[in-house]
């Protein structure tokens, strides 16, 4: 027996083989992974397409991407990124008439502007899913990650796990005074900022409040970006608005006979 085990010693001590082991231990996790992900050139694991990210929904539903507009029709999307009013001044994003976050987002997003509408306020969506690859273009202008997702880690927004918004009146569709405007890479914009009038610190604090008791973050640096504290148990995805749109289109809604002449054409 105790030479069994001098011979065994023996083989695995070989120069040879230790390197043969060394790469095999490098290479496990890429075996242990599921397929489902692609590794890109930062070492992160990316999902590219539909057809991969459907596989792990139907792992796990929870992973599902929500149409915002289907879900909650009510909420006022305003995507910079579709447009040039952004900090890089060009659009990133096709035009879009509604944009996608992952179930639990998307449904605390209609609880939290149920509960809004009750005071006469509502939701504006500046940004919410982005595909990472437009996370690599802003980066560049920034390169500082305080203000902008470093694609080295990726952004809870590419794990459609964060949402940039804002609160508006419901009767004059103002946005509410946060103090600045949308991505504005100053201190002025951080949450420990204080140097602002009463309403403004206030109309802050009802929308961190608000957010935080349907389960989302801060950031500290940007009053207007939160997301899911699990965000990383969802994939980053590089998946275009095209290809998402056209592959989570639900069945047509069809109207009855009855109610179809009241439609306007
Ligand atoms: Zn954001």
């Amino acid at each position: 027996m105790i030479e069994a085990v001098k011979y065994i010693n023996k083989i695995i001590h070989r120069p040879g083989l230790r390197v043969v082991c060394y790469i095999v231990f490098l290479l496990t996790p890429y075996f242990l992974r599921s397929q489902d992900t692609v590794l890109n050139k930062h070492g992160l694991w990316i999902i590219d397409n539909v057809k991969m990210l459907q596989k792990t929904i139907s792992k796990n539903p929870a992973k599902r991407m929500v149409d915002l507009n289907q879900q909650t029709p009510a909420l006022i999307l305003d995507l910079r990124y579709c447009t040039s009013n952004n900090f890089t001044m060009q659009p990133l994003y096709p035009p879009l008439k509604t944009t996608y976050l992952r179930k639990a987002a998307a449904d605390s997003l209609s609880a939290i502007q149920k509960e809004l509408n009750k005071l006469g306020l509502g939701i504006k969506v500046f940004d919410a899913y982005r595909p990472y690859s437009i996370t690599e273009k802003m980066w560049e202008p920034v390169q500082d990650d305080r203000y902008a997702a470093d694609p080295k880690k990726g952004s809870g927004h590419n794990r459609g796990a964060a949402v940039d918004l804002t609160i508006i009146n419901l009767a004059t569709k103002e946005e509410l005074n946060m103090g600045t405007g949308f991505d504005n890479f100053s201190d002025t914009a951080h949450h420990a900022f204080t140097n602002l009038p009463e309403a403004v610190l206030q109309n802050r604090l009802l929308l961190k409040t608000i957010m935080e008791q349907h389960g989302f973050k801060a950031l500290d640096t940007e009053w207007w970006h939160y997301y899911l504290p699990n965000a990383k148990d969802f994939e980053l995805l590089d998946i275009s608005f095209k290809d998402l749109v056209s592959k989570q289109k639900t069945k047509p809604v069809y109207v009855k006979k009855s109610t179809r002449r009241n439609l306007q054409p």
